[in-house]
């Protein structure tokens, strides 16, 4: 099969390598549309590569099911599916409270197992066995990629306890900040979005974005105090610059919530003012990835919000393009990028 393989640092390669044939408890399928993630090219770029090389990346995936390991008995054989990426134990002290993604072994697409860029996926007997291979009925394949990240999401809006009312400031107008915006206002929030990218701040007033920032341009601390009198009930910092998260602090109102929702590099860190946090009793909060609960919550609401969601989706390429893809991502020229496989 053809496939999109990470052998190093910076170093992915378009190979034909032997397709996966699913052991015990595995399911094979068909990968038909799969998603890149600014996770994917942080890991190419050498942050959280893993030991284990080659390796092929790739979280976001939609596809069919096309042959069964020995001892899977679910009906699935055929039919539509997205794939819970999380191989989480299913033992352990956190997956025991339903919070997968903070499993003790981590493990799962792109993390140890083959991810989807790649014609073939073979699903780890884990996530087979937890109900992680979700049929999607009619949505289209592309449509059912964004279901992860829309997962991160719902699972970030839970975190910051996000309800009607509340004024909730994304930080970051990328794929994620455009579908936090759409999530938070499913829930009846107002929400402002802030990026230094006119073209971003757009597409974000598109999916429903009540005010749009552009720090460049106005002075953020009055802008927000201005609009809501006390600042932010939620602020979630949707980027990965720890210099642009330490700057929005003081967005957030007393007892509000701040969220640490993208990456940063590693060695990049915040000063906090430990005054600021007790006095104004802050909650500091993170959201890293989705449960399994929230990962079949996002299936539904993407499924709701089609419209919405797709707006989010920018450009569509084949395996073949997967570099000009992750440079574009890197450039941030690109909302969400879809391959397409056929
Ligand atoms: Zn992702
Ligand atoms: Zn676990």
């Amino acid at each position: 099969m053809k496939a999109a393989v990470v052998y190093g640092e910076n170093d992915i390669r378009i190979a034909d390598v032997p397709t996966p044939v699913p052991g015990p408890g595995q399911m094979l399928i068909r990968v038909r549309a799969s998603g890149i993630c600014a996770t994917d090219v942080k890991i190419l770029g050498g942050s959280g590569l893993p030991k284990e090389l080659p390796t092929i990346l790739g979280h976001e995936v939609a596809g069919t099911v096309e042959a069964l390991g020995e001892g899977v008995t679910a009906p699935l054989l055929g039919c539509r599916v997205v794939v819970y990426p999380i191989a989480a134990c299913g033992e352990c002290f956190f997956c025991h409270r339903g919070r997968h993604s903070l499993c003790v072994r981590p493990y799962g697409l792109a993390h140890g197992a083959d991810g989807g860029f790649a014609e073939f996926l073979c699903v780890p007997e884990q996530i087979v066995r937890l109900g992680g291979v979700i049929e999607i009925g009619d949505m289209p394949f592309d449509m059912a990629a964004m279901i992860e990240p829309v997962s991160c999401c719902i699972s970030a809006a839970e975190m910051c306890r996000i309800q009607e009312g509340d004024t909730v400031l994304v930080i970051g107008g990328g794929p994620l900040g455009l579908l936090h915006a759409i999530v938070a206002k499913s829930r009846g929030a107002t929400v402002l979005v802030a990026d230094i990218n006119a073209e971003r701040l757009s597409r974000a007033g598109e999916v429903g974005a009540d005010v749009l920032l552009n720090p460049n341009s106005v002075d953020m601390q009055e802008e927000v105090l201005r609009r809501t009198g006390v600042g932010a009930d939620v602020v979630i910092a949707a980027l990965g610059n720890a210099a642009v998260i330490e700057q929005a602090l003081p967005l957030v109102r007393s007892r509000g919530v701040f969220n640490i929702f993208g990456g940063t590099p590693k060695g990049q860190t915040i000063r906090l003012d430990p005054r600021w946090l007790h006095y104004g009793e802050i909650t500091l909060t993170g959201t890293f990835a989705a449960s399994l609960d929230q990962f079949v919550e996002a299936r539904a609401f993407v499924g709701e919000h089609a419209g919405l969601v797709s707006r989010v989706i920018s450009a569509h390429c084949s395996l073949d393009g997967i570099l000009d893809a992750v440079e574009a991502v890197k450039r941030g020229t690109q909302l969400k990028t879809i391959i397409d496989f056929d």
